[in-house]
């Protein structure tokens, strides 16, 4: 059992002490669920978004205002909920410019749209540094809600889009210039990550999807929450992974850059993807889910045996519990801009 000074084993303390609401569900999902009428629940999720933390005031309020939107309907998403509305509450020092918070809601704006979520309030405060705290409500048909707990051995494990790209683009940085397509593409899909939220409906009809969650901290820490919500374990190729394209001249520094980019999908962060599990019944119905510019990729399967384990040129070693936690050391990889731990 996890002690009470990290993320998990906090969560693990507040989930004990706190029933779950009646009709609904509680701590440690993607959201909470609540009977809003009959056959139908409310999907509830908050997120805090952090100056200096979660993003920096050199980058483009756009890009800030977008990705706070995206960590409310990613979570939304990944319950398979319908987004309804978001509530922000925001704090910031005396003297940010009028147009910073313009051009950050114009970003949320941006995220939001098509989605049906209307900002329908919040609060406002001053505070030291810029702080957001955004609150994503959705709705879903009663049962029909996505859980981290539904997996089961045999099982496959699909991932949506991509993996790794966001952690590169931070990488680079929020100044950066791509020299490009790929750092392109890394650089869009770390500053504007977009949130899966009519995937996750699609795969909350009956005989797709058996669990899902978002990658938000990075694969390998959120498939071991999943596995441990649905008590399983897991076997991940590494291989399949659909991470950034190793590139260089030599073949020494294509695999160093193999090797990063594996770092990057397995413990960067910030993906936004929904990764879930499905029986082997499911698959054909999942490929015609795929398209080109949202690939679903079976990655790994379900295992009765407890363990994670990532298979690797031929080989299998295990896959560390590792990635973003709030409370942890590792918990810094976010804030020098650099990827992994
Ligand atoms: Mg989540």
């Amino acid at each position: 059992m996890a002690g009470t000074s990290n993320e998990r084993g906090w969560v693990a303390w507040l989930a004990r002490r706190h029933a779950p609401p009646p009709g609904g569900l509680g701590i440690g999902d993607d959201a909470a669920l609540l009977p809003l009428a009959p056959g139908l629940q409310l999907a509830a999720t908050t997120d805090w978004f952090l100056e200096d933390l979660h993003f920096r005031r050199r980058e483009r309020p756009e890009d800030c205002g977008y990705r706070l939107a995206t960590r409310a309907l990613s979570d939304l998403a990944a319950m398979g909920a319908e987004p309804l509305a978001l509530l922000l509450s925001a704090a910031w020092p005396a003297g940010l410019a009028a147009s910073w918070r313009r051009r950050l809601h114009a970003g949320l704006e941006a995220a939001a749209r098509d989605s049906g979520a209307a900002l329908a309030g919040g609060d406002l405060s001053r505070a030291a540094r810029i702080a957001f705290d955004i609150v994503g409500l959705g709705r879903v048909r009663a049962g029909r809600a996505l859980l981290r707990s539904g997996a089961r051995p045999g099982d496959s494990l699909w991932v949506s889009g991509w993996l790794g790209y966001a952690a590169w683009g931070r990488r680079l940085g929020a100044r950066a210039q791509p020299s490009d397509r790929e750092q392109r593409r890394a650089l869009a899909r770390w500053r504007r990550p977009r949130a899966r939220w009519e995937l996750g409906r699609r795969l909350a009809q009956p005989g797709r999807a058996s669990a899902c969650m978002d990658v938000s901290d990075g694969l390998s820490l959120d498939l071991h929450r999943l596995c441990r919500a649905s008590q399983v374990g897991a076997m991940v190729f590494a291989g399949r992974l659909p991470a950034p394209p190793p590139a260089g001249r030599s073949s020494r520094a294509r695999s160093a850059a193999a090797r990063r980019a594996l770092d990057f999908a397995l413990y960067g962060g910030e993906d936004y993807e929904l990764l879930f599990t499905a029986p082997a019944t499911a698959r054909a119905r999942l490929r015609r889910l795929a398209s080109p510019t949202l690939p679903l990729t079976e990655i790994g399967v379900i295992t009765r045996s407890r363990g994670l384990w990532l298979e690797l040129d031929g080989g299998r070693e295990r896959l560390p519990e590792r990635g973003w936690d709030a409370f942890d050391a590792h918990g810094g990889n976010r804030r020098g801009g650099r990827a992994t731990p």
